[in-house]
């Protein structure tokens, strides 16, 4: 528990103490769109390889994408993950279940069913919930228990291509993704969100264009969030080039004009959490061709590091970069806020905001490695994470 917070503590006859001259403590970060590949991608992550990752970026609290195989569509798949987690002893899992069975697009799962047995936010994650009429039902029905759909924005009849539309794809000579394959479905979620009463989140936003389309005044009574991932501000389609396939996610980089201005957007308020969209694949599925590798990045211990070089690049001050770590996600999935008011149970990082590595040399406790900020130099670390107990010190799992 959190007993109190002071320049100077009673001493106790047991306490550790830890010296954190210029350090910080913040409460632990929630990351709301993860995957986690268990069951089905365990060559890939498991549950226990990903919250280790997630415990070494400062992360406590996982939100859990569905697109597991099979997909997490049953109370039995939710009760899974939770199990999995608990054995772990430690990130606290949030399971986000599919919007439809099988993640099909077809059938709506059973929302109260899930719901019973713990979950609030739904997705489809990896396709966005293409039937619109079983979107507005949806949401109309997670509002009677206040939970939110989450939906990943693409139109597929308009992508089918590899990595953003422009100069790049014209170098790499490979079918490009133009906006409109965002945008479209930003503009039709927009629509059908004012029509009902539920909660919706835009989630891996990663153009200007459709956060202005999300914050457009005529939607103002629309109950929508939205996130952008630290990828979407730090790196732009360049980042092709240098990295190759480790830069190829869905949505793709985008330019380097439109990274600029969300990184902005997100300064100046626009959006209401940071996620990292964790994205982990075994090395036989980033290798070939930028046409052959799979999409995604990692990102769950480069989360934080590269969020605060963006953000405070732009003079933005920690205290609001943070709140889209912790504060902003925990309200998007309705989940109590985390914070380090005396009474509450110890959930909180110790970080050392000076120190640079390369990710490479440190070591990462995912069991994928496809991140192009491998060779970065990253400024900041965790040193210690409590949840509950100290459960991380310099680099390791306390047992
Ligand atoms: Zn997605």
């Amino acid at each position: 528990m959190i007993e109190a917070a002071a320049p100077r503590l009673q001493q106790h006859p047991d306490a550790i103490e830890i010296d954190g001259t210029g350090k910080w403590v913040f409460p632990g970060l929630v990351d709301m769109h993860v995957h986690l590949r268990e069951p089905g991608g365990e060559d890939s992550e498991t549950v226990e390889t990903g919250l280790k990752a997630a415990i070494a970026g400062g992360i406590t609290t996982v939100g859990v994408m569905p697109n597991t195989v099979p997909p997490m569509d049953t109370p039995e798949s939710v009760a899974y993950l939770n199990k999995s987690a608990a054995r772990c002893g430690l990130a606290d899992v949030v399971p986000v279940p599919c919007v439809t069975i099988g993640r099909s697009g077809r059938e709506p799962v059973n929302f109260f069913e899930l719901h019973e047995a713990g979950a609030s936010a739904f997705s489809d994650d990896g396709d966005p919930v293409y039937n619109s009429g079983l979107l507005l039902e949806a949401l109309d029905t997670v509002y009677e228990f206040d939970g939110v759909i989450i939906e990943h924005p693409e139109v597929k009849e308009l992508a089918g291509g590899y990595v953003n539309s422009g100069s790049v794809s014209g170098k790499l000579g490979v079918k490009g993704i133009p906006d409109v394959a965002e945008t479209a479905d930003v503009a039709r979620c927009m629509e059908i969100a004012s029509n009902s009463r539920g909660h919706l989140h835009l989630t891996h936003l990663s153009l200007p264009r459709s956060i202005e389309l999300a914050r457009e005044e005529c939607f103002n009574s629309a109950n929508v969030t939205v996130d952008v991932t630290p990828h979407h501000i730090a790196l732009n389609e360049n980042a092709l080039l240098e990295h190759g396939t480790l830069a190829k996610m869905n949505p793709p980089l985008r330019s380097f004009e439109q990274m600029s201005r969300l990184g902005e957007m997100v300064k100046e308020g626009m959006v209401d959490a940071i996620a990292s969209d964790h994205a982990p694949h075994s090395a036989h599925r980033k290798n070939g061709s930028i046409s052959e590798a799979a999409f995604g990045i990692t990102g769950l211990e480069t989360l934080l590091p590269v969020t605060l070089e963006v953000l405070t690049g732009l003079q933005m001050p920690v205290i609001s970069i943070l709140n889209l770590l912790t504060c902003g996600p925990a309200r998007v999935l309705g989940i109590p806020a985390p914070g380090l008011t005396p009474g509450m149970k110890a959930d909180c990082v110790l970080f050392d905001p000076e120190i640079e590595y390369r990710l490479s040399e440190k070591g990462s406790f995912s069991r994928s490695a496809n991140t192009p900020f491998h060779d970065r130099i990253l400024k900041g670390r965790v040193e210690a994470v409590w949840k509950g107990r100290l459960i991380y010190r310099d680099g390791e799992f306390v047992t």
